[in-house]
């Protein structure tokens, strides 16, 4: 194997012993479904042997997702850099949801810090964490925590690096625990495994001397969301690029931009940006400003019309669209990959008060329903209420169905009901059918469809490539709604509900603040209060 560096040992002669582990979750405030310890076990968790074992080259890491990620990429570094152990402490990952409950979050961490602890003597600790979670009831943000007692527990003479997705909060207490700071570079995001290495790569510099890494951030008054976010297309294309540029130079170790998960109830909830340099503070701090001011110069940029579900059918109807394939239907206020619960019933009462004919085919997050149907024979005839998800207040649909197919899947047990020309696939657990399998497994031919409706924002197109076209966004009201993120309360006047001139003139204010969730104490539930939407 290629060496970058000379192999160096640790302190006393031995080889740098540095752990790695990961809690990674996004948490969308607005949903009422809270993620529990079971979600975590049943989506990613491993570890010791097991992780050090799936964190190799041969091993999956995140098993039918992505097989190298994070831990794998930061494992990659240690051996690269040779004379460094690395240890393998716990690794939980669920989908996006509601905040974490209380109970999951105290076990999430005690089982880190208790495999810390008895990890023997380390040089270092390495973290993959997300940095936009959220507990139930707890009013800052959980990787502060997380950082917080791993930085106890080291002591101040070990090194601590950390990596976050790019939709992260940032804030103070996410950066001044740590040494070493990564984030992802690419949204959608790929970049899983050459983030941990490179997380890994400048840790281990560290330790040994080699580099000195000094940090400069600004926070800008900025809060965007879904399409114009995407790292390899306008508007961002050219941030990105120029990030990548400015790596390039010895002296800059990293260049970050959190385009941040808008759903939280954080208070201090904004972009940011992020350079490190190599002990050249007056640097850092002059290329995050270029940064700042090349972010804050997109905020701008045209975001596609958003009509309701009415106007969109009536488009698929004129035939326009439909030439091409089935149009998708992309429900932008109920993303379920962004922690929505996709039980928005909004689309499907469009469709119950006039089909037009077409050939829909929608998914709906209404666990009740699936209960009460689960045991009607197939091909039976009934009136049925729609209601989605329990607690999201989505209105109530009566409609006549049929029930043709059920099935037990990946998302728990669906129900097809059939109606009208439509069909509507009822799940007991958010649906997400990024796949068009998932149609085919209710008996449903997705190319015969005139229009799917997806919870997803990008990365179904890969799974849909020779399926679908042509893609327009339906606006109507749920967990993922922009107006949520419009009207929600800031501490200082925010894009694009207001419009502030200079990021500049509120940097220092926010980089002060907490990321306190003063919001979510309205509800112990940590949803947003009605009136925050
Ligand atoms: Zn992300």
């Amino acid at each position: 194997m290629k060496r970058r560096f000379q192999p160096e040992l640790g302190r006393g002669g031995r080889p740098l012993r540095i752990a790695y582990g990961r809690i990674f979750h996004e948490a969308n405030a607005h949903s009422p479904i809270s993620v529990t310890e079971r979600d975590f076990r049943g989506m990613h968790y491993m570890v010791g042997e097991e992780l050090r074992k799936a964190t190799t080259l041969r091993g999956s890491e995140l098993v039918g997702y992505m097989p190298h990620a994070e831990l794998t990429g930061f494992v990659q570094a240690a051996n690269v850099a040779g004379g460094v152990e690395s240890v393998p402490l716990s690794s939980a990952l669920t989908v996006p949801g509601g905040p974490i409950s209380k109970e999951c979050f105290e076990w999430l961490l005690n089982d880190l810090l208790d495999r810390l602890k008895a990890a023997g003597p380390l040089d270092g600790v390495y973290l993959a964490l997300h940095g936009s979670s959220e507990v139930q009831g707890l009013a800052e943000a959980p990787e502060a925590v997380i950082l917080r007692k791993v930085r106890e527990l080291l002591g101040p003479d070990a090194g601590l690096a950390v990596s976050y997705d790019l939709h992260a909060n940032f804030a103070s207490e996410l950066l001044d625990p740590v040494d070493v700071m990564i984030a992802y570079r690419t949204n959608p995001h790929w970049d899983l495994a050459p983030t941990g290495f490179r997380a890994g790569n400048r840790l281990i510099r560290t330790l040994r001397g080699q580099i000195k890494p000094v940090h400069a951030w600004r926070k800008l008054p900025m809060v965007l969301g879904g399409g114009i976010t995407i790292d390899f297309m306008a508007p961002m294309r050219k941030v990105f690029r120029w990030m990548r540029k400015l790596e390039r130079d010895p002296r800059v170790l990293s260049a970050s931009l959190f385009m941040v998960h808008p759903y939280t109830s954080a208070d201090n909830l904004g972009w940011a940006v992020h350079v490190c340099t190599d002990d050249d503070p007056q640097l850092a701090a002059r290329l995050a400003d270029q940064l700042a001011d090349r972010a804050w110069d997109q905020r701008k940029a045209e975001i596609p019309p958003l009509r309701g579900a009415a106007e969109v059918l009536d488009e698929v109807k004129s035939g326009v669209r439909r030439r091409l394939g089935p149009v998708t239907l992309v429900d932008v206020d109920d993303i379920v990959g962004a922690g929505a619960p996709g039980g928005n019933t909004h689309i499907v009462r469009e469709l119950t008060r006039d089909d037009r004919g077409l050939k829909v085919m929608l998914p709906l997050h209404d666990p009740e329903l699936v209960d009460e149907l689960w045991d009607a024979p197939l091909d039976s005839e009934r009136t049925v209420t729609l209601r989605g998800t329990p607690g999201y207040n989505m209105p109530s649909v009566t409609l006549p169905v049929v029930v043709k197919a059920k099935l037990e899947s990946d998302f728990g047990r669906l129900i097809r009901l059939d109606s009208g020309s439509f069909h509507v696939a009822i799940g007991e657990r958010p649906p997400l059918p990024i796949s068009p399998r998932f149609w085919r497994e209710l008996g449903l031919n997705p190319r015969k469809a005139d229009a799917l409706v997806q919870k997803n924002f990008f990365h179904y197109r890969m799974f849909y490539a020779t399926t679908s076209w042509a893609h327009l966004p339906v606006q109507t009201d749920g967990a993922t709604s922009l107006h949520r993120v419009r009207n929600r309360e800031y501490q200082v006047p925010t894009y694009p509900g207001h419009d502030p001139v200079d990021w500049r003139d509120d940097d220092a204010k926010l980089r002060s603040l907490k990321g306190v969730r003063t919001l979510q104490a309205v509800r112990a539930d940590g949803a947003l209060p009605a009136s925050a939407t």
